[in-house]
C-alpha cells in the first residue's frame, strides 16, 4: 500500500515549496494539483470556451502529469505547459473555473490514480477532504493573508511588470474567498488534519515541523 500525505491550504501558504522539501527528504513523489487546475484554465482560455461549453469540451483537454527526475511536469496534449500556467491571469482563471463541478470531476481520477500507485505528498485545496479522505497524514498549512502576500511580493519584485503589494494581497484574498465559498469541494481543514501556521516560521522550520508530524503519524 502506498503512503499518502495530503497538504491543503490557501494560496501562497508555501505549500509547494515546503512539500518539495519534505518529499525530497522522504523520497516521495510531490504532486502539485494546482498545476492541473491551471492547465485546464489554460485550455479553456486558449480555446475561448464559454462556461456553458466547458463540461462537453473537457474530453478534448488531454491533461497529464509526468515525473521527470522526480520533478512534476504538466502536459496539455504533447506540449509541456509547466511554465506557461504560472501567470496571475491563469491563477485567476483557475480559481474561477475550478469551482465548476465538471472540471473537478475530470481531474479527480488522475489525482487518485497517482496516489494509489505511489508514495505521494499531494498538495491542493480538497486533498484531505475529497480526493484522499483516507490519507495517512493530513496537514492544513496556512499563514496570514498579509504574510502570504508579502512572500509572493518578495518573489516577484525582481521580475519585470511586478504587481504591487496591494494588488497581490487583493488577488490572494479573492482567490481564498472563491476557494472557501464554492459549493463543491471548498477549501477547508479536514476534521483529522493537523493545522500548521507558518506566519512566523521559516521554510526550514515549516518543513521540519511537517516531517515531525509525518513521522509521528506514520510511526517512523
Ligand atoms: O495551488 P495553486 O494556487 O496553483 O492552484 C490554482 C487554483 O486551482 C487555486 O486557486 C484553486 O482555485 C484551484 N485548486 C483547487 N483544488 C486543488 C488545487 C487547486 O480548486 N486541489
Amino acid at each position: 500500500m502506498s503512503i499518502n500525505i495530503a497538504i491543503d491550504g490557501p494560496a501562497g501558504a508555501g505549500k509547494s515549496t515546503i512539500a518539495k522539501m519534505v518529499s525530497a527528504q522522504l523520497g516521495y513523489i510531490y504532486v502539485d494539483t494546482g498545476a492541473l487546475y491551471r492547465t485546464i484554465a489554460l485550455f479553456i482560455k486558449e480555446n475561448n470556451i464559454s462556461d456553458n461549453d466547458i463540461p462537453s469540451s473537457l474530453k478534448n483537454a488531454d491533461v497529464s502529469l509526468k515525473f521527470i527526475d522526480g520533478t512534476q511536469r504538466v502536459f496539455l496534449g504533447d506540449r509541456d505547459v509547466s511554465g506557461l500556467i504560472r501567470t496571475p491571469e491563469i491563477s485567476m482563471e483557475a480559481s474561477r473555473t475550478s469551482a465548476i463541478p465538471a472540471v473537478r470531476e475530470y481531474l479527480f481520477g488522475t489525482q487518485q490514480k497517482i496516489a494509489k500507485e505511489n508514495n505521494v505528498i499531494m498538495d491542493g485545496r480538497d486533498i484531505g477532504t475529497v480526493v484522499l479522505p483516507h490519507a495517512d497524514v493530513k496537514i492544513f498549512l496556512t499563514a496570514s493573508a498579509e504574510e502570504r502576500a508579502n512572500r509572493r511580493y518578495k518573489e516577484l519584485m525582481e521580475k519585470p511588470n511586478c504587481p504591487c503589494y496591494e494588488e497581490i494581497l487583493s488577488d490572494i484574498v479573492e482567490r481564498d474567498r472563491n476557494d472557501m465559498n464554492r459549493p463543491v469541494a471548498p477549501l477547508k481543514q479536514a476534521d483529522d488534519a493537523v493545522l500548521v501556521d507558518t506566519t512566523n516560521l521559516t521554510l526550514e522550520q515549516s518543513a521540519n515541523e511537517i516531517i515531525r508530524i509525518i513521522n509521528e503519524k506514520t510511526g517512523r
